[in-house]
């Protein structure tokens, strides 16, 4: 609870001892959502009604006799002495109802990668024909988050996702290993990572993602090397996680590029899987209906992502301590119009996980990086993307990295800007303002009631930019 959270339980302690309707107005305002930012005018209709309650003026004799009538009864000390029990009563239960209420059971991380924000503002334009009609864009907590690494301002996916999964920032390349690494040299120190907190604390896990299992953004939430690239060692580490028993839930696309690595490193994928008791299946439909864990690796990423949320909220959501699942959408816009159709995919996953997850979910979006595509055009009414097959099609023949037609300006490559971080559910309003993206890793971990160690093992004192 923070400094204002017990300033407003110290008002409301007050409010409740006066009357009932103050006390049941405290307790309907504490459990619902967003309760404090209607505060001020709650509490003036509170001490409005208890003003009323001492019936200061209803005994005024000007008022009709009905009036009075309540008036006295509301004076009466028997009233008084019931009111100032139940009153107490509920006092007691708001710390538990406000903590209750402010802690998340899971957490859900949506990684549009390099889903910057114009990538967003195009793919309203390209699916709806208007600005901000994603779901995502009307989420109630948005903040802007600064993407950079250790070194460089601009980022790619493994210390992009690095950053906020394990609130450290590295070099690019590196998964999830400290800033001393050197890139495919030497290892830095492991960080740890908020699926590995969930671990350790007997939560179930969940990964998944439409670009490879073993590629940056998904490896960088269980695994650590010094080097994206070396998917061997990537996916060797899902069956010797660091805590608990590993990710639970592990649905994504990459079986050939990772069943050929592997035979490079003497190893065989079905082999590796048996060998561990995880069978690694290639469909949602050979996953048991009593599974507690599953790992489902397709051939390529056109598989239903929708589908995936769901069978792993289905699987994960049978562990009462909660879950932590990521959930990563390739939404690069080198192919304007494959891109920009994820995008709006995505956001439409974004919009039925928050009707399927619970009250007690914290859903977080956020992209990694940005993309360079610039908004350069374009009329309402008329096709977003007109004439960008063609304009696709030159570019290629041309050998060029740009695509240029009336609307949009692509060049292909990340860029620096901030993205949008945006959340719903308990914890989301620590979500605003100019952020960085290792202060999205402690939104996480603060949403759970958790602390992070430090290097040195003892919990971090300065915890957090909008405490
Ligand atoms: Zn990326």
């Amino acid at each position: 609870m923070s400094r204002s959270d017990v300033g407003t339980v110290g008002v409301l302690a007050v409010a409740v001892q006066l009357d009932l309707r103050c006390a049941l107005a405290v307790l309907a305002a504490v459990l619902r959502p967003g309760w404090h930012f209607a505060f001020t005018t709650r509490m003036g209709a509170l001490l409005l009604g208890c003003w009323l309650r001492h019936g200061v003026f209803l005994r005024d004799r000007h008022y009709p006799p009905v009036t009075r009538t309540i008036a006295s009864v509301y004076t009466a000390p028997i009233y008084c002495w019931v009111m100032r029990k139940i009153a107490l009563a509920l006092l007691l239960l708001v710390p538990v109802a406000l903590s209750a209420q402010s802690r998340a059971k899971n957490v859900v991380l949506f990684l549009a990668d390099a889903g910057g924000l114009s990538t967003i503002a195009a793919a309203s334009l390209h699916a709806h024909g208007e600005q901000n009609r994603l779901f995502i864009q009307r989420m109630p907590h948005v903040g802007l988050s600064d993407t950079s690494t250790a070194s460089q301002v601009v980022s790619d996916s493994a210390a992009g996702m690095t950053a906020i999964v394990t609130g450290q920032r590295t070099h690019n390349g590196v998964i999830a290993q400290s800033a001393a690494t050197v890139r495919g040299k030497q290892d830095g120190e492991p960080l740890k990572t908020i699926l590995e907190y969930a671990e350790e604390r007997g939560l179930s896990t969940g990964v998944i993602s439409n670009d490879s299992l073993t590629g940056a953004t998904p490896a960088s939430t269980y695994a650590h090397v010094n080097d994206r690239g070396k998917t061997a060692e990537i996916f060797q580490q899902v069956f010797a996680p660091r805590f608990g028993d590993g990710v639970d839930v592990m649905i994504g696309s990459g079986r050939p590029g990772i069943t050929k690595a592997l035979i490079a490193a003497g190893l065989e994928l079905d082999a590796l899987g048996t060998q561990h008791d995880r069978p690694i299946l290639s469909s949602l439909d050979q996953i048991p209906a009593d599974a507690r864990r599953a790992i489902v690796l397709f051939e390529d990423n056109t598989f239903d992502v929708q589908a995936a949320v769901e069978t792993a909220h289905r699987i994960l959501s049978k562990n009462k301590k909660g879950y932590f699942l990521m959930v990563e959408v390739d939404t690069h816009t080198n192919n304007l119009r494959a891109g920009l159709d994820r995008m709006a995919t995505m956001d439409r996953v974004v919009e039925r996980t928050a009707k399927l997850v619970g009250r007690n979910t914290l859903l977080l979006f956020t992209a990694d990086h940005s993309f360079d595509i610039q908004l350069r055009g374009g009329r309402f009414g008329e096709e977003f993307l007109a004439g960008v097959d063609e304009a696709q099609a030159k570019s290629r023949e041309e050998k060029r990295s740009d695509v240029r037609i009336p609307s949009v300006r692509m060049d292909n490559g990340h860029t620096g800007e901030p993205v949008i971080a945006a959340a719903q559910g308990p914890g989301a309003e620590r979500v605003r303002g100019f952020m960085k993206n290792t202060d999205l890793f402690r939104v996480m971990m603060r949403a759970l009631g958790w602390k992070e160690l430090g290097a040195d093992g003892l919990h971090a004192s300065c915890f957090m930019l909008h405490a």
